[in-house]
Formats: structure tokens, sequence, C-alpha cells
């Protein structure tokens, strides 16, 4: 089976969110199952250079405004990618979506158009690679790739029967961007003006990506199944439950899995010293060494919680500014990386001056410092608000960095709470707190500074996180199975097949 993947962002290559990981471990995952999959991506400045083989595979005249092409290569790791290679919209400073001045590129509605555009036309066969390759499945990832339901949707007469057209998937891994733009830029988009109405791409006089997808894309998916429930109510359907209600029987939850070869204590290049849960006293020396290179009191005593993030207000981290300060009379450590919203930043930088020794803080973007974080850690702090799927506790827990989290999305389904009936069964492997509020984070941090003063009961709960089987294998399995039935014309919605947790294990 043929696969080809849309994706604004794909890791190595070039990330800013955890779209990039599933973009970059997804399609690896499927290669046992018989999938061959292509990633096709806008070829933004210096990704050219960090693929292995680029070839030429198409040129294409006319790529909304100047000439393009497709270069197929290998990315490290033996991703096989498809870069659209059209200067006048990607070779420029700054990343994916803004400029350096940190504002939208003005452009955005061309630039991820065009990668909508020239997906279609490799689905349709009007454009060719060199090997004559079509997928059998186009899958679609976030609004920047979503037009392309609409691009086949409004195919010319020329490409025949609907069976000429491969069925398309389009994965929400965030519902609160939906690529708005002007209703004016309908006409740059190729697009006929049957498709701005309201079953079509208009959205309250706008045009909107996110909405070409939802009304045109043959199945749906969200990247856990209680964020697939959540989106179709009002509080967190971000104006799209309606829409998103009238295909609720298209719509599937499947939890993303991460890349357990980039991420394994075991064999992780980038900490100070490997462990695994056989082998957890070497953890202690990642605590050490990270507290030393953040200015942290070098203590074991203490539990020290990390924090990995975007710092915006889906993240909550506003209620973990609010719920610290119980925590840091306990004694407790905390150690956030992280950028984004001015005031967060600041308000985290204050937090780390008024408390040295006690709260470090790291602004910025910092790869190989999540890894240090999350080996050295005891415990990672995930207060979102809204959460589709998220990684970090994902990390969290193969790592043995136990996740403290809001009891929403895909944090819900993936960490199953400390509570006293979890604790006697055995089959905890973090903290849940609900509602999403700073007092609630306050209790949960205090649950677990309680734990981690019971050492062997913590160390309990750290090897079965360990355990968990969080690899991409489980939700291969059900995004084949899905692709199956799509081909097959069958996909209904499934059962949330990729749940790590039992819902008895929810608090
Ligand atoms: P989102 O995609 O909403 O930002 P996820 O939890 O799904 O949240 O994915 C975030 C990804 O980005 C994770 O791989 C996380 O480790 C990484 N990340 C976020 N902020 C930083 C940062 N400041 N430095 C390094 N990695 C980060």
């Amino acid at each position: 089976m043929h696969v080809l993947f849309v994706t604004p962002e794909c890791y190595p290559l070039i990330k800013t969110g955890g779209l990039a990981d599933v973009a970059g471990a997804l399609p690896l995952a499927l290669a046992p199952l018989g999938v061959e999959a292509k990633v096709l991506l806008p070829a933004y400045r210096g990704l050219l250079d960090q693929i292995a083989s680029p070839t030429v595979v198409a040129e294409v005249v006319d790529v909304f405004g100047g000439v393009g092409r497709l270069v197929a290569g290998t990315a490290e790791g033996g991703l096989n990618v498809l870069l659209l290679d059209a200067p006048h919209l990607y070779e420029r400073a700054g990343n994916p979506y803004l400029g350096p001045d940190g504002v939208d590129w003005p452009d955005n509605d061309k630039r991820f158009g065009a990668l909508s555009w020239i997906a279609a036309q490799l689905a349709l066969g009007s454009v060719r690679t060199a090997a004559a390759w079509r997928p059998d499945i186009v899958h679609l990832h976030d609004w920047q790739a979503a037009l392309t339901a609409a691009y086949l949707r409004f195919r010319p007469a020329t490409v025949g029967p609907p069976a000429n057209v491969p069925p398309s998937l389009l994965t929400i891994h965030n519902l609160a961007f939906q690529g708005l733009f002007p209703a004016e830029t309908l006409a740059g988009l190729r697009l006929p003006a049957a498709s701005f109405t309201v079953d079509g791409l208009e959205y309250y006089g706008q045009v909107s990506f996110l909405k070409a997808g939802v009304r045109y894309a043959d199945h749906l998916s969200t990247v856990s199944p209680t964020y697939a429930r959540e989106i179709l109510t009002t509080e967190q359907g971000m104006g799209f439950d309606g829409l998103l209600q009238a295909r609720a029987g298209e719509l599937t939850g499947i939890v993303n899995g991460i890349d357990d070869a980039v991420w394994d204590p075991a064999a992780d290049p980038l900490i100070v010293a490997p462990y695994s849960a056989r082998r957890l006293n070497a953890k202690a020396a990642n605590k050490a060494a990270l507290q030393t290179e953040l200015g942290l009191d070098v203590r074991r005593d203490v539990a020290l919680f990390c924090v990995v993030s975007r710092l915006t207000t889906q993240k909550g981290l506003d209620l973990l500014l609010a719920a610290m300060p119980a925590a840091l009379a306990r004694g407790a450590q905390f150690a956030v990386l992280g950028s984004g919203e001015r005031d967060l930043e600041a308000a985290f930088t204050s937090a780390a001056s008024n408390h040295r020794g006690q709260v470090a803080v790291v602004i910025g973007y910092d790869e190989s410092l999540s890894h240090r974080l999350q080996a050295g850690a005891d415990a990672i702090v995930v207060p979102s608000r809204f959460e589709p799927c998220g990684l970090t506790q994902l990390y969290g827990l193969r790592y043995g960095t136990l996740p403290v989290v809001a009891r929403v999305g895909g944090l819900a389904d993936t960490v199953i709470d400390a509570n006293e009936a979890a604790l006697r069964d055995g089959v905890a492997t973090g903290f849940q707190f609900a509602p999403v509020n700073a007092a609630a984070l306050a209790t949960a941090l205090e649950r677990a500074i309680e734990l981690f003063a019971d050492e062997r009961g913590w160390l309990r709960i750290v090897r079965r996180a360990m355990s968990r089987d969080v690899g991409w294998d489980r939700a291969a399995l059900d995004y084949v199975a899905l692709y199956e039935r799509m081909l097959a014309g069958t996909a209904a919605s499934v059962s949330p097949a990729s749940t790590l947790t039992s819902p008895g294990g929810i608090a």
C-alpha cells in the first residue's frame, strides 16, 4: 500500500511541535506492515542539504507564482521524503509559519495552498514522480495540508470516476489551528467559487483550510480517543463541534506513539548516564548532572519536577506558576524549558531569580536539554487546558519521569492516576488532576511529593511507567486497519483501540 503523508513539518528535518515527531516516526513504523509511505513537505531553507541522494523527480512550471520542483530523497533514519522546492514560497529565514519578526508569513495561504495543491496533483497522477509512484491513500496533517481534500473534491472532470481518486484521511493534531484567511484569498488558490459555501470551506466569511479538510476528507482522525470525543463538545470544539458532530461516524482517535529509538534512556547519547528499569541507579547520576547544569541545589532527596513545553495558554503553565509556591515550601525543585508568550517567559524567569537553587528556567528551544530533563527529573508536569495527545508525558513514562497531567485529551488516555485503587492494583503510572485549575494541580504536586518520599513505592511506579508500551507499533496497526477500511470504503469510527489505559484505571 502506498501512502502519501502531507505535512508542514517532519522530524528530523524541521520541527516546531509534536506533529513533526508524528510525521517523522509513523511512516517508519508503517514500513514493516507493508506500507510504503512518502512524506511530502515544503523545502524550507536548508532542508535540501539535509537529505541523502536528492533527486529531482518532477518539474512543475507554475506552483502558485513560480517554478517548482519535487525532490525525492532520504532523511536521516531512512525516511522517504518528497520536498516541494519552490524558492519563491519557502526559501527564507524564520520558521515554517512565522517570519523572523514572529509574525505569520503574509502569504501562508499560498505557501500551504501550494503544498496541498501539489499533493492533490500527485494523488491524481497529474504530476508524476519519475518512478510514477502514486498513493493509494493521502494522509493529511493539520490545516496546512487540509486543502488537499478540497482539490481532490473539485478535481478536473478529466480525472474520471471517484474510483480514480485515492481516499483521504485528515488527522487533526490541534483543532486550535484552523488556517483562516480572508475571503479574497480564494481567488489565488485555484478553487472554484462553489467551494466557498457554508457546506464547504467558508467559515464565518473567511476561508478555513481546516474546514475544507473536515468537510471534504473521506475520513477524519485525531490523536487520542478522548480528544476525539472532546472536540464534539461546545467547550472543546473551538467552533467546529457542529461540523465534527456531523462526521462523528467517520472520526477516529488513535494515540500517538513516540520514536523509542530516539527516546531510549538505555541508549540516549544526549544524556549523562544511560539507564533502564533494571539499572535505575544511574538515573540519579542524570539528576545530579542536571541539577549542576541548571544551578539547582544538588540533592537526591527532593522531588525535581520538569516542564518541556511551548509556553502558551493551552499548556496551562500559568496554573503551574500559581501552584508552585506550595510545592516549593515542601522543598520541591522545578526545571522549566520552554518559550512562547512573553508574560509567561517573564513570570518563570522571575520565579527562578526569586528561588535560586530551587527553580531553574531556560527560555528557548533545546532538543538536547529536553532529553537531559527527561532523564534527570523525577516527574514532568503537563497541566494543559486541552491536549490532543501530548508527547512529553510519553517521554516521561519511557524515562521513568512520572507525569503529573491534567485529565484532558491524550493525557487522560495515557497516564493512570496513582489513586488508592490504582496503587492497590499495581497499575498507577503517574498523577492526574481535574478540574484543570491551580488548586487541583497543587494537590497533585502534593500527592507526588508525598509518594516521592516513599522511595520504594515511587520506584515501583517508575518501573511500571518505564514498562508501558509507548512506541508506534500499536498505533501503526490501528492506522493500517483504518487505511484498509478506507480502501474498502467501509471506514467507520473505530473503538479506542489505542488507549494506553483502561477506563477503570482513570481516576
Ligand atoms: P505541541 O505539539 O502542542 O507543542 P507535544 O507535547 O505534542 O506538544 O509536542 C511537543 C514536542 O516539542 C515534544 O517533542 C517536546 O519535547 C518538544 N518541545 C517543546 N518545547 C520544547 C523546547 N523548548 N525545547 C525542546 N523541545 C521542546
